[in-house]
């Protein structure tokens, strides 16, 4: 996990400048180092330790900074600009988390301000899952595309919206947001976990996957997955992809439930903004077109799709993967590093 896996390139074959990238999430601290062209020179990854508070964090993603300089065997100084993604909602401009589900204690810290601090670099403040649909665009699925919609799939939905080398912020830093658009006005609408009824994450997020199996299963439903849960199996979307995998109706059942949600979300995206392509990210994406049921998932969404858009919209827009996984978003934030590096240095 510490870059072991990945193909770095050698600091002699990178483009320079290099710039940074940091993804701040719950659980840890990812962190990238890439040239010129989105190309990987150096990795690092960290614990989050949020219980430790953000100074601490902040502290430490700077000591990350130095340590992929180090790394890579260059200064800090020769880092030209760091992007540092981060869960949201964002103030962006202030450079703060206004409200951290994940990261309890740490609202209204300046959290871009202290890691400039403590990395001596100009840092670009973005939200999560719009660095990791920068990182998309820039080098990973939507490479070659000129705008796209990402959706990462995990414990919430994540949106990232890029158009042209624009990313989609919006006026309150609340641009993008796609995992809270609306999907089911009806009064029975799941609720979602930031407390509105019928938005997409409460139908396609890994908890909402789990609670709908477990309704399912607690109406009396059986089968493989309800007899592995009853087992004392942990009913997660792994557990839930399996089953399905292996022909279980209730598990299929919960993932084209998911997938005809997706499918809808998407398609008001599209009628929306009409990206060149839409990308399925996160850390629940089913093993992707390499597995069965990756590929039973998506082909479900683009069903959906198909059905309720227009048929030019149907016939070229792009649905698939994305490609980078979970280094998404340092790559990502590297990227809009970039972006602003070169606005400033025009
Ligand atoms: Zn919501």
């Amino acid at each position: 996990m510490m870059g072991s896996d990945r193909n770095l390139r050698p600091l002699s074959e990178a483009t320079q400048p290099l710039y940074a990238g940091v993804d701040l999430g719950g659980t840890s601290i990812k962190a990238a180092l890439v040239d010129d062209e989105g190309r990987l020179v150096a990795f690092h990854t960290e614990p989050t330790h949020a219980a430790r508070g953000p100074e601490d964090a902040a502290a430490r993603m700077g000591r990350m900074v130095h340590t992929l300089a180090s790394l890579a065997g260059v200064a800090t100084a020769d880092i030209a600009r760091v992007g540092l993604g981060s869960p949201g909602p964002l103030d962006i401009p202030a450079g703060k988390i206004v409200r951290a589900g994940n990261l309890p204690g740490w609202d209204d810290f300046p959290l871009r301000d202290r890691v400039s601090a403590h990395c001596g670099r100009g840092v670009t403040f973005a939200n999560d899952a719009n660095a990791a649909g920068y990182g998309e665009f820039w080098v990973g699925s939507a490479r070659g595309t000129s705008s796209l919609v990402l959706l990462t799939l995990g414990t919430g939905v994540g949106g990232g919206i890029i158009i042209g080398d624009v990313n989609v912020e919006g006026a309150h830093s609340h641009g993008s947001e796609c995992g809270h658009i609306i999907v089911d006005p009806s009064p029975e609408a799941r609720i979602c976990p930031c407390g509105q009824p019928g938005h997409l994450e409460a139908y396609a997020s890994a908890t909402s996957l789990k609670a709908m199996a477990a309704e399912k299963v607690a109406a009396g439903g059986t089968g493989s997955l309800a007899a592995a849960v009853a087992a004392g199996e942990d009913l997660s979307p792994i557990l839930i992809s399996r089953e399905a995998g292996a022909g279980d109706a209730l598990a299929t059942a919960v993932l084209m439930e998911a997938a005809r949600w997706l499918g809808i979300g998407i398609v008001t995206l599209m009628h929306t903004i009409d990206p060149e392509a839409v990308l399925i990210g996160g850390a629940m994406t089913f093993g992707r077109e390499e597995h069965p049921v990756g590929r039973m998932f998506i082909a479900r969404v683009r069903e959906e799709v198909h059905r309720r858009t227009f048929p030019v919209l149907a016939r070229s827009t792009t649905i698939r993967y994305a490609s980078l996984g979970g280094d998404a978003g340092s790559i990502g934030a590297a990227g809009l590093a970039r972006l602003d590096h070169r606005r400033l240095h025009a």
